[in-house]
């Protein structure tokens, strides 16, 4: 849909998408500031690269330098753009944005860019993360309810409502970055934003930096991302991540680097859960390839909890790597024994367990000749509500496997997130309310053990680095709003308190 020109409309998403139960990833944001590149084409390719942080709907803005024009719609990027809507979004500067929303609802008026026209000026935003003073930012701005329909929606009408009147606006055209100095502060919880308004793109990273956003390097000009692939796509260069609580401001004068928040608020705290699953294998983040990272997390996980099997295999795609770690470290051959089918997107959340079952289903079909007659080592990255793995461990059971072990390569998921992952509230989290064995006996597998938090984090191998690990310790590096704790945080079962499996040994369930 254009904002400020003609309307267009992509085609519909197939209703029987269904999402699995892994932690739903948060969104991507691109930006990009290059005269003479085909800007749009470029924010196309990369928002490609980040479709697996969000594939509810897709958009961008582009500017000319006098108009933005903005596109965006429900869908896959590749259901939103083609050569026809491409074609006419020519200009030098841009930020597009993949959604999958964790606040607000999944409808097209939450779709993103969101844009705003504070008086003569239009500005755009992306928005990855989730604001957890969204609530109280009403308030002290006077809104009723309902006039914001998302927390990137509420960022917008304050970084709007903090422009100067015309008549006060400096000739500089610098007004959009000297409202979001005014409103950052104001900001609590997890965000990265790109924006821009005509003739400057803008990248910030909330103070704890919990989602990424890196600077890269074009022939003609500069790149935002949220992940490194979408540099490496269009040719550019790395350059570095935005540091924690950094606003990176690009225009033809190059870029600068600002720090609107006060020195004590900066404490890094990048999701663990980027490494585990979130972000693409061939990512970089706090210098190091996540790929790399998932497959010596396989490798400890070995050590910490062997068992005697013929083949290890990994959930496609981002228990591979962790399997392919497993099966050197303990000698066990490895083996593929799950197809994935790369067609069954991950765009809207089966209501109901059977249906995720059945979602399961469509995603995953075993190999029965390669898992036949085989004990099996099964890794995985997490176990959120358990509906994929008791799914998969069905199918291999009826595919002939004679024993399945679990093997997951982070501590139990038993605290929700408020940081831009959906895990949905604390009752629906199988780890926050089952004991390992427990989990065990729903599962229907041989054993289950978990990766413990300090082998996980030296697997990262970033020694110093801060990372956010609340849904694994229940320590929120951020106050938790008081509404956030009514349900989000109720369980229904006993709960053995937020330091139970941290590298506990003990945690491994042999059947
Ligand atoms: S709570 Fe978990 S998923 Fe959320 S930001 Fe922290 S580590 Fe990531």
């Amino acid at each position: 849909m254009c904002e400020t020109g003609e309307v267009t409309v992509g085609p519909p998403v197939p209703a029987d998408a269904v999402e699995d139960d892994h932690p739903r990833d948060a969104c991507g944001v691109f930006g990009v500031y290059a005269p003479g590149a085909p800007v749009a084409h470029l924010t196309y390719d990369g928002l490609l690269m980040l479709q697996h942080r969000g594939q509810e709907s897709a958009g961008m803005a582009v500017s000319d330098g006098d108009t933005i024009t903005i596109v965006k719609d429900m869908g896959l990027v590749t259901n939103v753009f083609d050569d026809r809507t491409l074609a006419p979004l020519k200009g030098h500067l841009a930020i597009g944005h993949t959604r999958y929303s964790t606040t607000g609802s999944s409808t097209w008026r939450n779709a993103q860019p969101v844009y705003r026209e504070p008086g003569e000026s239009g500005f755009a935003l992306g928005h990855n993360g989730n604001l957890t003073n969204t609530e109280a930012l009403a308030r002290e701005a006077g809104m009723l309810p309902g006039t914001v329909s998302s927390d990137s929606d509420l960022v917008a009408e304050l970084i709007g409502a903090a422009f100067p009147a015309d008549e006060d606006s400096h000739s500089d055209g610098r007004d959009l970055e000297r409202a979001l100095v005014e409103v950052l502060p104001r900001l609590r919880g997890a965000f990265s934003f790109v924006l821009m308004d005509t003739a400057h793109v803008i990248g910030v990273r909330d103070p704890n930096g919990f989602r990424p956003l890196c600077l890269g390097k074009t022939d003609t000009g500069w790149v935002l991302a949220s992940e490194t692939p979408a540099l490496d796509v269009i040719g550019a260069h790395f350059v570095r991540e935005i540091d924690p609580g950094e606003m990176i401001v690009i225009d033809a004068t190059g870029w600068r680097s600002e720090r609107p928040f006060p020195a004590e608020r900066i404490d890094p705290k990048l999701c663990l859960f980027e490494f585990i699953y979130i972000a693409r294998p061939d990512s970089n983040l706090y210098g190091k390839e996540v790929h790399g990272a998932r497959k010596r997390m396989g490798e400890l996980l070995a050590e910490q909890a062997p068992v005697e099997a013929d083949m290890v295999m990994g959930v496609p795609q981002s228990g591979v790597p962790a399997a392919e770690g497993y099966a050197e470290r303990s000698g066990i051959p490895y083996g593929q024994g799950l197809v994935k089918n790369a067609y069954a997107h991950r765009t809207f959340i089966a209501p109901s367990q059977e249906l995720r079952s059945q979602g399961v289903r469509r995603k995953l079909n075993p190999l029965k000749r390669n898992v036949a007659g085989k004990r099996l080592v099964v890794v995985d990255d997490s176990i959120v509500r358990g509906t994929t793995q008791r799914a998969i461990a069905r199918l291999l059971r009826e595919a002939g496997a004679t024993e399945v072990h679990v093997r997951i390569t982070s501590p139990p998921y038993k605290w929700p997130c408020f940081y831009g992952v959906d895990t949905g509230t604390r009752s629906e989290l199988l780890a926050a309310n089952m004991s390992v064995s427990e989990m065990q006996d729903y599962l229907g597998v041989d054993s289950l053990a978990f990766l413990g938090l300090e082998s996980l984090e030296r697997a990262v191998g970033a020694p110093g680095a801060g990372f956010c690990n609340a849904c694994l310790t229940g320590n929120y590096p951020t106050e938790v709003p008081v509404r956030f704790t009514k349900g989000m945080l109720e369980s229904d079962g006993a709960d053995p308190g937020p330091d139970a499996y941290v590298d506990d040994p003990a945690g491994t369930e042999r059947g």
